[in-house]
C-alpha cells in the first residue's frame, strides 16, 4: 500500500492504493500550509487505520519546487506569490509525521510518468493547461529533474494576428505562452472562458494556435513519442483537434518521425482513470518505497 498526494494550488487529492487504483481518496482544499498539511495528515492517518499502513507517500506538487538534490531546502516549495507556502517543507513534514520516505516532483513530471507508464511510451510530455500552463517530461520510466524542472509554459510565443495589443497576464512576461492561452489569460482577452464562446469566435483558433506553437516547440526540442494535454481549458472537446492541425500547419513537415497520423495518434488527452498526477504521485512513492 502506498500513499499518494496531488498538491494543487486549489485543492489536494490524497489517496492510499497502488498506480492501478486507489482504495480511498479525498479532495481536501488548499489554504494556508499548516491547516492543508494537518487535514492530509489526518486522511492518511484515517486511511492507514481502514486499509492497512502505507510503505511510502508521493507527492505530484505545484511549483516552483526545489528539486536540486544538493540543495539543503530540497523538495521544499520555492519563491511562490502564493501567501505563506514559500519554502514549505512537505515531504520533511510527512517524513516526521509517519516515518516513511517521501519523494516529491511537480505535478506535471508525475503526470507525464503516469501516461508514459499507460501507453507504453518512452518520452512524454504531458502539458496542463489551466490556471497556469505547465509541462513535465518523462523518459525511460523516469522524471526530468535533478537540478530543477522545466518551466515550458513561458515560453514566448507569435502573437495571432486575432489577439490585436492584449498584453497577456503573465505577471513575469506579459505574453508568453501562459499569458496568452491560460484559462486567466482567455477570459481577460474575450470576457468568456472558451466554453461561454460560439465555435466560430476567434478566441478558439488563437488558444490552438498558441498551443500549436508549444507543441511545435516540445516536438522540436525533446521529440516525445507523444504529448499529453490536460488540465480545464483541454476540457473543451472542440479545442483538441485544432491544437493538433495547428501543430501540423506550423511544423509544415519538418518533424522527423511525426508523420501526418502522428498528430493524432500522439497529441492526447489524458487516459489515466483517476487524475494522472495521483497516478503518478503513486508510480514516485513506489521508487522509494524500499529505501
Ligand atoms: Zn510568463
Amino acid at each position: 500500500m502506498l500513499a499518494a498526494i496531488e498538491a494543487g494550488g486549489t485543492k489536494f487529492v490524497c489517496g492510499i492504493g497502488d498506480a492501478t487504483g486507489s482504495r480511498l481518496t479525498r479532495t481536501i482544499p488548499t489554504r494556508d500550509p499548516d491547516s492543508t498539511l494537518a487535514d492530509v495528515a489526518r486522511f492518511l492517518a484515517e486511511a492507514a487505520a481502514e486499509h492497512g499502513a502505507f510503505t511510502a507517500i508521493g507527492i505530484g506538487s505545484f511549483g516552483p519546487l526545489d528539486l536540486d538534490r544538493t540543495s539543503p531546502t530540497y523538495g521544499s516549495i520555492a519563491a511562490t506569490p502564493k501567501p505563506g507556502w514559500a519554502g514549505t517543507d512537505m515531504p520533511g513534514f510527512l517524513k516526521a509525521r509517519f516515518g516513511v520516505p517521501v519523494a516529491i516532483d511537480t505535478d506535471v513530471n508525475v503526470a507525464a510518468l503516469a501516461e508514459a507508464r499507460l501507453s507504453g511510451v518512452r518520452r512524454l510530455a504531458y502539458v496542463t493547461v489551466g490556471t497556469g500552463i505547465g509541462v513535465g517530461f518523462a523518459r525511460n520510466g523516469e522524471t526530468e529533474t535533478g537540478f530543477g524542472h522545466a518551466e515550458a509554459g513561458h515560453i514566448p510565443v507569435r502573437r495571432h494576428a486575432d489577439h490585436g495589443i492584449f498584453a497577456g497576464t503573465c505577471p513575469f512576461h506579459g505574453d508568453c505562452l501562459e499569458g496568452m492561452a491560460s484559462g486567466p489569460a482567455i477570459k481577460a482577452a474575450w470576457g468568456h472562458s472558451l466554453e461561454g464562446l460560439p465555435p466560430d469566435h476567434p478566441a478558439w483558433d488563437v488558444t490552438a494556435t498558441y498551443l500549436g506553437q508549444l507543441c511545435r516547440t516540445l516536438i522540436l526540442t525533446t521529440m516525445p513519442e507523444r504529448i499529453v494535454l490536460g488540465g480545464g481549458v483541454m476540457a473543451q472537446e472542440r479545442l483538441l483537434p485544432l491544437v493538433r492541425e495547428a501543430t501540423e500547419k506550423q511544423l509544415n513537415g519538418y518533424c522527423g518521425p511525426w508523420t501526418h497520423e502522428a498528430f493524432t495518434t500522439r497529441i492526447h488527452l489524458p487516459q489515466s482513470q483517476e487524475p494522472p498526477g495521483l497516478v503518478g504521485a503513486y508510480l514516485l512513492a513506489a521508487t522509494v518505497a524500499d529505501q
